[in-house]
């Protein structure tokens, strides 16, 4: 076990979270899994503390905070993050349905459902 550190890592508030699994395939690491219905970091190590996740929650129930933990583990994360590659299916934009593999998507809110926007997309969002 590898000693901990003080570092950003995510925290799942189990009172808010419904079990979805939507913030399951934008941890590119596997650090998160639904277990007994709720979503866990089930290995600290895989959780870089990027936040990616917490855009496609619909309850709010993701958050980062800064605590003892152990530091993340690239070698750890590195055959995992294939893996995933590997299975990859592309996002599109729920305005204009462009792939973000041919221009960047952001996660967002919107009439209460999480999405994704391009970036072409979002001044019409701001500014309607
Ligand atoms: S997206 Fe939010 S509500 Fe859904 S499983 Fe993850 S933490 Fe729970």
């Amino acid at each position: 076990m590898s000693a901990t550190i003080t570092r950003q890592i995510v925290r799942i508030d189990e009172d808010l979270c419904n079990g979805c699994g939507l913030c399951v395939s934008p941890c590119a690491e596997g650090a998160i899994e639904i277990v007994d219905g709720k979503a866990k970091v089930i290995r600290e190590e895989l959780c870089d503390g990027a936040g990616f996740c917490l855009g496609v929650c619909p309850t709010g129930a993701l958050t980062l905070e800064m605590r003892e933990a152990v530091p993340f583990d690239h070698d750890a994360a590195e055959p995992i993050i294939a893996e995933k590659k590997a299975n990859y299916l592309a996002q599109h934009c729920f305005r204009c349905g462009v792939s973000e593999d041919d221009r960047p998507l952001l996660p967002v809110r919107t009439g209460g459902d999480s999405t994704w926007v391009c970036t072409k997309c979002i001044p019409a969002l701001i500014h309607g």
